[in-house]
């Protein structure tokens, strides 16, 4: 813990840690000690994490990177934070990410961006985003995990910039509660690690069922670590079609080609297959997720948490609330609040928000096809390019940054668990890596087979 405290002090540039808690870590790390003393060590005793600032944490900020929460000190934990606490782990402190999570660059945060550690030349690179300082944190060494969120990504396209290890769960595997929402149906917790056993041992401390979130699934919790095994003989691997757009980088139709190749020398079967509604997923997604922020965002008022705005007089609630979110939310924010408003009025729900919900469907039962015809796990890119230049994707079309999302949403629409393993870098030097998509709460089948591909 002390190591990586300096670690962190030094490492200001990257803009990684945005909340640091080094009392309260050095208090927990001694806990820790005495606990390994005593005999008594769980899973994660004494090791340094750093926690994405969208997990509340009980008397330490919470901002979700966002003006708005300026100054939201949670009274109670998530939680998933708890849960890692119970299990030994030490947190450094908050971690910067793209604001409420919306984004792919770590640039819509409050707190500027998070500078990734893999460089060219001094051109400053993204860690990706949302979980960004996440990603950043664990590839400079600061700390020797984090915490993520994924809703369309955000686990596993800074996981793949970064050379990390990323797992987004099944939705469902970990509980939502105490983590700042974005989109409910889409949400979910996951860790970032620098390895598959890491990602295996974290997970596990993360997972499990939740009297506080309806939606957290009451299954056991199986050892994720003990299913690594390497052994992936007979297993069906689908390299789906559909994930190779035009334009594509001949680099990473190579290293796709070279990671099948792994699995198949591994003992796997190859199979080509047909996600036939993949190319409606990104649209979808950008109904769906807007949409159910709208409707999350809408509790930030001025009243209940953070930011009010200074008023004029003659200023009565409504220009309260209007000047709160005004000054409170950043461009991106607003945007999408605007556009899930509109998906949801009444004059273009059906054209937009219910056909959305139609297709999501659909995407849903193109994999469990897939799986029905004996698939195991789909192999894919898990981004478009390697990491980007800051700055470089802020034009004035956000959807241009919306493209990067290509090939992670699918699978949130269909609830299913993925993760991102580095497995190369490309001729500017930079990681890259593969997304291996798995069956429904079979996380430990997965990871087994991205040790396989590690
Ligand atoms: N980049 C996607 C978005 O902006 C995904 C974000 C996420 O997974 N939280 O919505």
């Amino acid at each position: 813990t002390e190591a990586c405290l300096t670690a962190i002090d030094g490492a200001d540039a990257l803009n990684a840690f945005v909340h640091k808690t080094p009392e309260l870590a050095l208090e927990r790390a001694k806990a820790a000690d005495e606990r390994l003393k005593a005999g008594d060590a769980p899973a994660m005793c004494g090791l340094p994490i750093g926690m994405k600032d969208l997990y509340c944490t009980k008397g330490v900020a919470s901002q979700a990177a966002s003006g708005i929460l300026e100054g939201f000190v949670p009274e109670y934990e998530s939680t998933v934070s708890q849960k890692l606490q119970d299990a030994g782990a030490v947190m450094l402190g908050k971690l910067n990410m793209d604001e409420f999570a919306m984004g792919s660059s770590n640039e819509t945060s409050v707190y500027g961006d998070s500078v990734n550690p893999w460089k060219i030349d001094d051109r400053k690179l993204t860690p990706g985003g949302s979980s960004g300082g996440s990603a950043a944190a664990v590839a400079a060494d600061l700390c020797l995990a984090a915490t993520g969120t994924d809703t369309g990504g955000s686990i596993r396209q800074p996981a793949a910039f970064t050379g990390t290890v990323g797992i987004k769960p099944t939705y469902g595997r970990c509980s939502r509660w105490g983590i700042i929402a974005y989109a409910s149906s889409l949400d979910q917790a996951g860790p970032m690690t620098k390895t598959v056993r890491d990602a295996a041992i974290m997970l596990e401390a993360m997972a499990g069922h939740d009297m506080k979130d309806s939606t957290s699934a009451d299954l056991p919790v199986p050892n994720f670590e003990a299913m690594l095994t390497g052994d992936i003989r007979g297993k069906v691997i689908g390299i789906p079609k559909e994930y190779r757009p035009e334009g594509m980088s001949e680099e990473i139709k190579t290293l796709w080609d070279e990671g099948a190749a792994m699995l198949k020398a591994a003992g796997a079967e190859i199979r080509e297959i047909s996600l036939p509604h993949t190319k409606y997923a990104l649209p979808a997604y950008y109904v769906i997720a807007p949409a159910e922020a709208s409707s999350n965002l809408a509790r930030y008022d001025g009243v209940r948490y953070g930011h009010r705005a200074k008023l004029s007089a003659g200023d009565g609630i409504n220009e309260m609330y209007e000047k709160t979110r005004a000054e409170g939310f950043g461009d991106e924010v607003k945007r999408r609040i605007m556009v899930g408003t509109y998906v949801l009025s009444a004059g273009f729900y059906d054209a937009y928000y219910n056909k959305a919900r139609k297709v999501r469907t659909l995407i849903k039962r193109d994999f469990e096809d897939a799986f029905a015809a004996g698939v195991d796990a789909i192999l894919a890119p898990a981004t478009p390019t390697s990491a980007f230049g800051l700055g470089e994707m802020k034009s004035a079309d956000p959807v241009e940054m919306y493209l990067n999302d290509v090939f992670t949403v699918t699978l949130n629409l269909a609830g299913l668990p993925g993760v991102a393993v580095p497995t190369g870098l490309d001729s500017k030097g930079l990681p890259l890596g593969l997304q291996l998509i798995g069956r429904p709460f079979e996380e430990g089948d997965l990871l087994n087979t991205a040790y396989a591909l590690e």
